[in-house]
């Protein structure tokens, strides 16, 4: 079992200007762990990209809340979910394709998953259709000193 050192949650109406609060919320939670502005960086664009999907894909036209989880696990890991209780998604694994979207528009370079992936050491992701999404990351910091 690992160590919780500290934990937080927060749930926020998915109103895309909301985005910025979540990222900011995530960012002053880790600074606890004397984070590197790289490591800042990446959980912020990680925070986001979850978020965005939540308010985007999850909820479309509707608005509804978006839960916020974030635990220090074992002194130097982030542990964060992210969920929405909106429409789910029917292949997970298709999903998390590089380049796969069901944006029609063209607006969306179905990137979200792949940036998630790369600035964070693990992203599980969950989704019930019509039931909804929660990602779990895990991020690890490099400890200096
Ligand atoms: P981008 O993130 O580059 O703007 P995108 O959001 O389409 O584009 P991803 O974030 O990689 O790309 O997500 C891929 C697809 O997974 C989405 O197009 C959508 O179909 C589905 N998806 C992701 N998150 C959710 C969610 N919370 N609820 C429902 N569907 C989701
Ligand atoms: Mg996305």
């Amino acid at each position: 079992m690992r160590e919780v050192n500290n934990y937080m949650k927060m749930t926020i109406a998915g109103y895309s200007r909301n985005e910025s609060l979540a990222r900011m919320c995530a960012a002053a939670f880790v600074a606890q762990l004397d984070p590197t502005v790289e490591e800042v960086s990446d959980i912020k664009a990680a925070v986001s990209e979850a978020v965005t999907n939540c308010i985007v894909h999850g909820y479309r036209d509707t608005i509804g809340d978006i839960d916020i989880r974030m635990k220090i696990l074992d002194g130097d890991t982030v542990y964060i979910k992210i969920s929405d209780k909106g429409a789910g998604i029917e292949d997970i694994a298709q999903a998390m394709q590089p380049m796969f979207t069901t944006s029609p528009d063209g607006e969306r370079a179905g990137l979200g998953f792949a940036v998630m992936q790369s600035f964070t050491d693990s992203l599980k992701v969950k989704s019930t259709p019509g039931r909804g999404t929660s990602v779990t990351m895990l991020k690890r910091l490099d400890r200096r000193g």
